[in-house]
């Protein structure tokens, strides 16, 4: 069984070129080349009859990979790339217990790290700082130093003291355990004691480290008042509590690409970064989390306790979805049944993986704490929760808003027709946020989702299965009523000869108040006395139903629509649902279009982080675009602006704020409600 102890649920984060990708190959190569060696007398876990199971194409791109490291299993959780995505990044945040922000010695802190810096003081999630590039001209340790404490308001801990710069970098002191740490070009290293040159600086490093930890740690303020020895072990205990409680940025210094300082970064992991059970219990500072709800109702893990787990990635593969889940408290077993609390089915847990770099481990239970992938569920969605029937327990933070952008898509070929519609399904399942139908009318596969990025990124990610053409992305607006139309009265009789057509329909609509009705509409038959038989009083609210799917106007989706049948005709011969159905969707045209019908348009929910130098350019920019500033507040030295900005105003504004800014706003966006339409477009 693994010890909850011993687990480590970590992201990389970094600004795009500051060297994620290599500091994670980095790691799984040093992790790997460990555990082989590690394992020769302890016996490998991975029998013969896996072998067929090692699949080549792991990369460090799944979703989350585990590695061993001193004893540890780190589950490395991929962290979208992209920003602006909220229900991505959300995801990842959500199952992570702390990170390692990558940072480039030459550049220091640049506008996305910024932004995921934000996202881990958001969501309370404990980092260490890796200063990357060492080796790299023009690299400057204390000046990347200082630009965490000026953009980003971290408490840096410096832990190591670079020797050398540049191509000279050769490696560093790392000041808690004093002991120089020396790489020879071949990515070796060696560690000795700090030669008599450097002990000046290396001493007066350790003091500032100290001073940093002294701050808010009474025993080490007493000790070093007292001018007492600090040993290394209660300095890294102090740090490791500040770390967790999220006062405190431990700063390690490397280089990726020649594999310098990889191995400290690991052991950092180990030693300062939470365990699940820290993680779910740590008095994070609440200055630092202004939004803790992501983590709030997870159950305390206890592995005896019963099992509660939530979905937080799907990869469909050929012989069946790979699930990855993290298990909040309780053990997952292979071969068991599970409930989707979610919704609400029974589902099957064949196998357990434990997914490795180049290979995937079965394995026989995953204790609370721990992140694995699950052979076995077919329905369960990104978000669902897993627990027992009845108990009541249901993980949120991660609600979906619906989509408010769409495009058609069609296959090149269409024979193709078939593949296109199991990618469609596939990428719904594995990303909640997107949407896909089919609209018999125009004959076009609709796909929905979060806004232009979104789509453009879904429809990417078809062609890698689909040649397929993709329309231009619109926004989805709806069509609703402001006024009761009065009783309106249609009449389908079509005499010619032979068996005819016949239906009276009299039906008024409404305004309907927001959250009623089933989707925005209720439908009541109000006749009197049987003028019309129920079944074509079902074939009336049928009819009326599908015009509000399709619209009346102009063919947007229906909203907010109470439909009263008031009275009608029928006739023993001629009447028949398909005549009753023309009579209604005729009336409740005539109707809407008496009801004062107008457009509402998808509002969002715009939150921007910038410089409080950018705040003109920025806000001139937002009126232009018809938004509103909410809310705009000052913390940790940038502004933070809440504002509602109509969707079909914000076409390019990823590139316009970037250009307009350099970079250096960081922002994020979701839909808010529906407003009516202004000006031009209604
Ligand atoms: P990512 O976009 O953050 O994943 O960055 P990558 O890992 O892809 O690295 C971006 C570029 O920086 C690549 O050309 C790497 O070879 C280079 N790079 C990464 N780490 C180092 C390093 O430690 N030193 C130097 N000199 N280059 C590095």
């Amino acid at each position: 069984m693994v010890d909850m102890k011993t687990i480590r649920n970590i992201g990389i984060a970094a600004h795009i070129d500051a060297g994620k990708t290599t500091t994670t190959e980095g790691i799984l190569h040093r992790a790997g080349r460990t555990h082989r060696e590690g394992n020769v007398d302890s016996g490998n876990t991975t029998t013969d009859s896996d072998a067929t199971e090692r699949e080549r194409g792991i990369t460090i791109y799944s979703a989350a990979v585990s590695l061993d490291w001193r004893g540890h299993t780190i589950n490395l959780i991929d962290t979208p790339g992209h920003v602006d995505f909220t229900a991505e990044v959300e995801r990842s945040l959500r199952v992570l217990d702390g990170a390692v922000a990558v940072f480039d010695a030459k550049e220091g802190v640049e506008a996305q790290s910024e932004t995921v810096w934000r996202q881990c003081d958001r969501y309370a999630v404990p980092r260490i700082c890796f200063v990357n590039k060492m080796d790299k001209l023009g690299a400057d340790f204390a000046l990347s130093v200082q630009s965490m404490r000026d953009r980003i308001s971290a408490t840096p801990a410096v832990l190591h003291m670079p020797v050398g710069d540049g191509n000279s970098f050769s490696g560093f002191v790392d000041v808690v355990r004093m002991r120089l740490v020396q790489y020879s070009k071949d990515g070796l290293f060696s560690e000795s004691d700090v030669p008599q040159e450097m002990m000046h600086d290396a001493l007066s490093a350790r003091s500032e480290l100290i001073e940093v930890v002294a701050d808010r740690d009474d025993g080490i303020t007493e000790r070093y008042l007292e001018g007492e020895e600090i040993t290394h072990e209660s300095l890294t205990a102090a740090i490791r509590r500040q770390t967790i409680a999220g006062h405190l940025h431990p700063v390690l210094c490397g280089s990726a690409l020649r594999k310098v300082g990889v191995q400290h970064l690991l052991d950092a992991v180990c030693d300062l970064l939470p365990n699940p059970m820290d993680a779910s219990v740590a008095e994070f500072d609440q200055e630092f989390a202004a939004d803790r709800s992501g983590k709030e109702g997870q159950p305390v893990p206890d592995p005896d306790a019963d099992m509660v787990a939530l979905v937080f990635k799907v990869v469909p593969e050929k012989t069946g979805d790979l699930t990855y889940v993290r298990v909040y408290s309780g053990t997952l077993k292979p071969s068991t049944r599970v409930f989707n609390v979610t919704r609400g089915i029974k589902e099957n847990i064949t196998r357990l993986f434990r997914m490795h770099a180049d290979k995937r481990e079965s394995i026989s239970e995953a204790v609370a704490g721990d992140i694995v992938a699950v052979v076995g569920m077919k329905k369960a969605v990104t978000g669902d929760t897993l627990a027992p029937k009845d108990s009541g327990v249901m993980l949120d933070g991660m609600s979906f808003a619906d989509p408010v952008m769409s495009m058609s898509i069609e296959p090149r070929a269409s024979s193709d027709a078939d593949k296109l519609g199991e990618a469609l399904a596939s990428l719904s399942r594995q990303d909640p946020t997107f949407h896909h139908s089919y609209d018999a009318d125009t004959g076009q596969t609709l796909i929905s989702g979060m806004g232009e990025l979104h789509l453009e990124i879904a429809v990417g990610t078809l062609r890698e299965s689909v040649d397929c053409a993709a329309g231009r992305p619109k926004v989805s607006y709806r069509e609703t009523i402001t006024a009761d139309s009065g009783p309106v009265e249609h009449r389908h009789i079509k005499q010619t000869g032979g068996r005819g057509q016949r239906a009276i329909v009299v039906l008024k609509v409404e305004p309907l108040p927001d959250g009623e009705g089933e989707s925005g509409f209720l439908f009541e038959d109000d006749i009197r006395g049987g003028a019309v038989c129920r079944q074509y009083i079902n074939a009336v609210g049928k009819a009326c139903a599908d015009s509000m799917q399709a619209g009346v106007l102009k063919g947007h989706q229906m909203t907010n629509v109470k439909a009263t049948l008031l009275d009608g005709e029928e006739h023993d011969v001629d009447s028949s649902d398909m005549a009753f159905a023309f009579a209604a969707k005729e009336a409740f045209r005539k109707a809407v279009i008496r009801a004062k019908p107008r457009l509402l348009e998808p509002i969002m929910r715009l939150t921007i982080a910038l410089p409080e130098e950018c705040f003109g350019s920025v806000s001139a920019d937002l009126a232009s675009r018809g938004g509103t500033i909410l809310d705009s507040a000052m913390a940790s030295g940038r502004r933070t602006i809440s504002a509602k900005v109509p969707l079909s105003r914000m076409f390019g504004y990823a590139s316009a704020v970037r250009s307009a800014t350099g970079g250096r706003v960081s922002w994020s966006m979701e839909p808010a409600c529906y407003e009516f339409a202004k000006g031009e477009i209604e």
